[in-house]
């Protein structure tokens, strides 16, 4: 098996992770849908958002991930993908990568020599 055959093989196991990741998520029913779609993420990317309104719509937004029954299965999404933006299981991206510095290397793919 070849280098590059091997790390096809990684990225389509990855890729069938993430996919199953999602639909679990989807699956435990989450809180937030369409209607609430613009609290959890900046409204434009070409647009600095003020201080204070990032905070009022993430603020927002971890309310409605509070209650949510699909929490669980949101970090464990957010975990594998590690997103740069965004509010994620209540918790905003730069939250879910501070974690990630916390988490047990086993299991999560890093190498741990
Ligand atoms: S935890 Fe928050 S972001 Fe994740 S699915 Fe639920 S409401 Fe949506």
């Amino acid at each position: 098996m070849t280098a590059l055959s091997t790390l096809r093989r990684v990225h389509l196991a990855q890729k069938a992770h993430r996919r199953a990741l999602r639909q679990a998520m989807f699956a435990a029913g989450p809180a937030c849908d369409d209607t609430t779609a613009d609290l959890f993420a900046t409204p434009d990317a070409f647009e600095p958002e003020p201080d204070t309104a990032r905070q009022e719509r993430e603020a927002a937004a971890k309310q409605i991930c509070e209650p949510c029954p699909a929490r669980a299965e949101c970090l464990a999404y957010a975990l594998f993908t590690r997103p740069t933006e965004g509010v994620w299981a209540g918790l905003t991206a730069s939250e879910i990568r501070a974690l990630s510095l916390y988490r047990s290397p086993v299991g999560s793919g890093q190498e741990v020599a």
